[in-house]
């Protein structure tokens, strides 16, 4: 099986990618659109570097020192099926799987009643960051996230319960406003 990458070389150390110490799998392919993306070089969906899956599953027994393993882009969802088995093939190793997608997790769920596959990859991955990055909803409040609208998704308990369960840790009340509290990432 193949996958297309924007960078044939996973990217190691990364601190901003999600928790710990993580090394980044950067897919090619996004047809979200997002204005201000940061990654324009990643969208179109024939560049980048087309990979056989045992040639990634080499680099990943290479790493050292890293806590997991993050799925961005691009996005990732556009190739779930090699995805969902280099997910399978992290987990195994005993790392954890982050992913982003320009995609909802309730757009996801629709998707995946024609596409089985991408349930399987949600039950299999630890953290979904979901939806698009929008410009207006940008904040430097936010780590692990561009925009306030993206989640940072416990995907194997949001699976097992049916319904978004965010990832509480994240969470905290830093200033209430209009007497409603705002809740911010740090
Ligand atoms: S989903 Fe991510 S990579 Fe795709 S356009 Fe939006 S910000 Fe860029």
């Amino acid at each position: 099986m193949k996958i297309r990458l924007a960078s044939p070389i996973l990217q190691s150390d990364s601190i901003v990618d999600g928790e710990g110490i993580r090394a980044v799998l950067w897919t090619q392919g996004c047809l979200h659109n997002c204005p201000g993306c940061h990654n324009p070089q990643t969208h179109s969906m024939d560049d980048g570097f087309l990979l056989d899956i045992d040639e990634v599953k080499e680099q990943i027994d290479a790493l050292e020192g890293q806590d997991g393993i993050t799925f961005s882009g691009g996005d990732p969802l556009y190739q779930v099926e090699a995805c969902l088995e280099l997910a399978k093939y992290i987990k195994a190793k005993k790392m954890n799987v982050w992913c982003y997608t320009g995609f909802t997790y309730e757009s996801l769920l629709a998707l995946s009643k024609n596409n089985p596959k991408i349930t399987e990859f949600l039950q299999t991955i630890d953290v979904l960051v979901d939806g698009p990055f929008i410009l207006e909803k940008k904040s430097l409040d936010c780590i692990f996230r561009g925009s306030t609208n993206q989640r940072i998704i416990d995907s194997q308990k949001s699976i097992k319960n049916n319904k978004v369960c965010l990832v509480e840790k994240y969470y905290i009340d830093t200033k209430k406003k209009n007497n409603k509290k705002e809740r911010l990432y740090v």
